[in-house]
């Protein structure tokens, strides 16, 4: 088709792509050097015991500080990052910095805190994956309770049984899993059942109307009766008002996360907001 506009529009097309191409070349290229010139960061966004806390634990949320691309959110490379292999290395480096910082904060007296590490299914499915997560809870001298691992319902389900064979294995070590983004999948609940997870995140898209829509109420109720019966703690992600905050807890969700209470921030940030909230809850409590 292009050829038919003519000169002019076929060689616009071509450029174009060689333009996109090359930036895809160069982002790779620049992608594969991120971790050892200290580019990648890592985000954290609490997760609350409902309606308000106390905070159970964080996630950790990669970022990319790129001098030629700029601050990019995971959805920016990580699709590259999968398709390169990349995302292994990378992965590496996110579970042991997120072990690195878990033991920081335990050290600062937060004991009762987990990491959670969001994992692709490259990593799942990739060998060294249970080796590495040994290595740097070891390195760390941190409890394996301290750790979550995070799998979407589409990353442990494209290739099942692997997934449960390795799942299985980094739950005898001691971390705890846990299903992200769930409900946008496909996952049998005889599968479901044989995960052995002890955590349920319920996807963000059943969250954003649930005021207004009756259905994702009942669609949200149903999947927190399923988690209360496989023994799963249930986690609403995405929660950014009052009132979603207030229906969720009454629904019976235990744990909360979203922009209304915090938003993802570097260790440093979050420290602060958090001692601001305890101060708050605490004072609320005498009043
Ligand atoms: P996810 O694990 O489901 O993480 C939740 C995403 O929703 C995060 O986006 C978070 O910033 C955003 N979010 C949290 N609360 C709210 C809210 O109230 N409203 C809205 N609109 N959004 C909210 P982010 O950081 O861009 O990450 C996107 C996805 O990238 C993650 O989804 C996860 O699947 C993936 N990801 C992030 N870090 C890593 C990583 O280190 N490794 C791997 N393999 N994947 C990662
Ligand atoms: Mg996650
Ligand atoms: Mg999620
Ligand atoms: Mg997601």
């Amino acid at each position: 088709h292009a050829k038919k506009q003519g000169r002019n529009g076929y060689c616009f097309f071509e450029h174009g792509m060689n333009a996109n191409v090359h930036l895809q070349m160069q982002m790779q290229q620049n992608l594969r050097q991120a971790v050892s010139r200290n580019e990648l960061v890592l985000h954290y966004q609490p997760k609350f015991v409902a309606p308000a806390g106390p905070m159970t634990g964080l996630e950790a949320l990669l970022r990319w500080q790129s001098p030629d691309h700029g601050f990019l959110s995971p959805d920016r490379f990580l699709p590259l990052a999968e398709s390169s292999g990349l995302i292994v290395p990378i992965g590496n480096w996110v579970i042991e910095e997120a072990c690195r910082q878990m033991r920081v904060w335990y050290d600062q007296g937060h004991r009762e805190w987990s990491v959670a590490v969001n994992l692709s299914a490259v990593q799942l499915e990739h060998h060294s994956l249970v080796d590495v997560v040994r290595e740097a809870l070891k390195k760390h001298s941190l409890d394996p309770s301290h750790l979550v691992l995070e799998i979407t319902e589409t990353t442990a389900m494209r290739n099942a049984e692997t997934s449960l064979t390795v799942l299985n294995k980094l739950s005898a070590l001691g971390v705890s899993i846990s299903i992200d983004d769930f409900g946008t999948g496909y996952s049998s609940l005889l599968y479901l059942k044989r995960l052995p997870a002890n955590e349920l995140k319920i996807d963000r898209g059943f969250i954003t109307e649930l005021a207004q829509d009756n259905d994702d109420e009942a669609i949200i109720q149903a999947i927190i009766a399923l988690g209360k019966t496989l023994d799963m703690r249930i986690v609403a992600e995405g929660v950014e008002t009052a009132e979603q905050q207030a229906l969720l807890t009454q629904l019976g969700c235990n744990t909360l996360q979203g922009y209304l209470l915090a938003r993802p921030a570097p260790p440093d940030a979050l420290l602060e907001k958090i001692a601001h909230m305890t101060k708050r809850t605490e004072s609320a409590l005498v009043t």
